[in-house]
């Protein structure tokens, strides 16, 4: 991880961009916004912007350099191309031999398997291999995709996470294929953890962002933190909405990693059906208390694609979504559309898995 000059510093009041999409906005329109303090880390390929109220009461050197480490720890240890533990715990997986896996990929892997088997395999971080092969294994991506014989190979019995084997800390591969890739879910953990050093440190109100995908603790001057959505085609806000204490907020999008091929985007969340980057949706949005899952769930969401994302988010637990259509059209679950001020003119409909047919 590289890390940008350091930037603390108060900002003032008035509108002010969360990187990459997100816009936190005055709670109410007439009061001033509070004063915060903000730190931006470079972690995870994206800039991790944090904020902090009330200003000027915390260390920020201290915050800077003690979060800065463990963001860059995280970051070093669920890279799923850099050298490290888990590119390791890849070879050892592949080998199909026992080995003591460590600590910090044990969660991860336990959350992967529940996740994969709640999706039906939508979301497989076991398919780091599929990933790879799209160009989204380096810092650029790039095409070519992969030819139709390798994409037909590896769609043939692909690795599942239920091919790892776990009895307390050891692991064992069944499948030489198998390549963790936690890039759909790690983001999750790792602003939970963001969090909870910031908390450690003495901090009682932040949002740890992580390019757009954040997760708030306490708020700023009793009020809600109010939060943007970013439309996947403009880079604009689409609406907000407001989070208490807890809540994280993710997006997966096909403006996000990705390349340009023959007039058509590839995009790093790839639907292990087709073996390609998902179709139907433009982002997903997921709302949750738990970070793991607000992460996973919104890619799930843009796998699932524009007839089934309801469904899946039913399967999920997941009541707080709103997804984009190519048309710009937005659909929502009835309970984020209570908490949803949309910014500009949207054509918005209510999905209910309900009324969806059967799988
Ligand atoms: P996100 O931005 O959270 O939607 O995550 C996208 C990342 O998830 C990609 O860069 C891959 O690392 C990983 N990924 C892609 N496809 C899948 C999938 N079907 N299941 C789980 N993880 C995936
Ligand atoms: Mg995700």
């Amino acid at each position: 991880m590289s890390r940008r000059p350091a930037a603390p510093g108060r900002t003032g009041p008035g509108l002010r961009l969360l990187l990459l999409g997100v816009l936190w906005l005055a709670a109410c329109a007439d009061a001033p916004e509070p004063d915060t303090d903000r730190l931006t880390f470079y972690a995870f390929g994206t800039l991790v912007d944090v904020t902090l109220y009330p200003a000027g009461v915390h260390d920020l050197l201290r915050i800077e350099s003690e979060l800065g480490a463990e963001l860059e720890t995280m970051h070093g240890l669920w890279h799923a191309w850099e050298p490290g533990p888990l590119g390791r715990a890849n070879d050892r997986l592949a080998q199909g031999e026992a080995f003591d896996a460590p600590p910090s990929i044990l969660e991860l892997i336990e959350r992967a398997q529940e996740l994969e088997a709640l999706t039906g395999g939508l979301f497989n971080p076991a398919l780091g291999r599929l990933v790879a092969a799209w160009g989204f294994h380096q810092d650029e991506p790039a095409g070519p995709p992969p030819a139709p014989e390798t994409l037909a190979a590896l769609l043939e019995a692909p690795p599942r996470m239920a091919d790892i084997e776990r009895d307390g800390t050891r692991l064992r591969g069944r499948h030489p294929d198998l390549r963790l890739d936690f890039g759909g879910l790690a983001k999750g953990l790792a602003v939970a953890r963001g969090l909870e050093q910031l908390a450690e440190l003495g901090v009682e109100h932040a949002i740890v962002n992580a390019g757009g995908d954040l997760m708030t603790m306490g708020r700023p001057a009793h009020r809600a933190w109010r939060i943007g959505i970013r439309d996947p085609r403009s880079a604009q806000v689409l609406g907000s909405v407001e989070l208490g204490s807890g809540e994280a907020l993710f997006t997966s999008g096909d403006y996000e990693r990705g390349y340009e091929w023959e007039g058509e985007r590839m995009h790093h969340v790839i639907d292990p059906r087709s073996g390609r980057p998902a179709r139907g949706l433009t982002s997903a949005t997921v709302l949750h208390d738990d970070p793991v899952l607000a992460d996973a769930a919104a890619t799930t969401l843009m796998i699932a694609g524009a007839e089934a994302w309801p469904r899946y988010a039913q399967r999920l637990g997941v009541e707080l979504a709103l997804v984009t259509l190519p048309d710009g059209t937005v659909e929502l679950t009835p309970a984020i559309a209570s908490r949803v001020e949309f910014q500009r003119e949207v054509t918005s409909r209510i999905r209910t898995a309900e009324a969806e047919p059967a799988p």
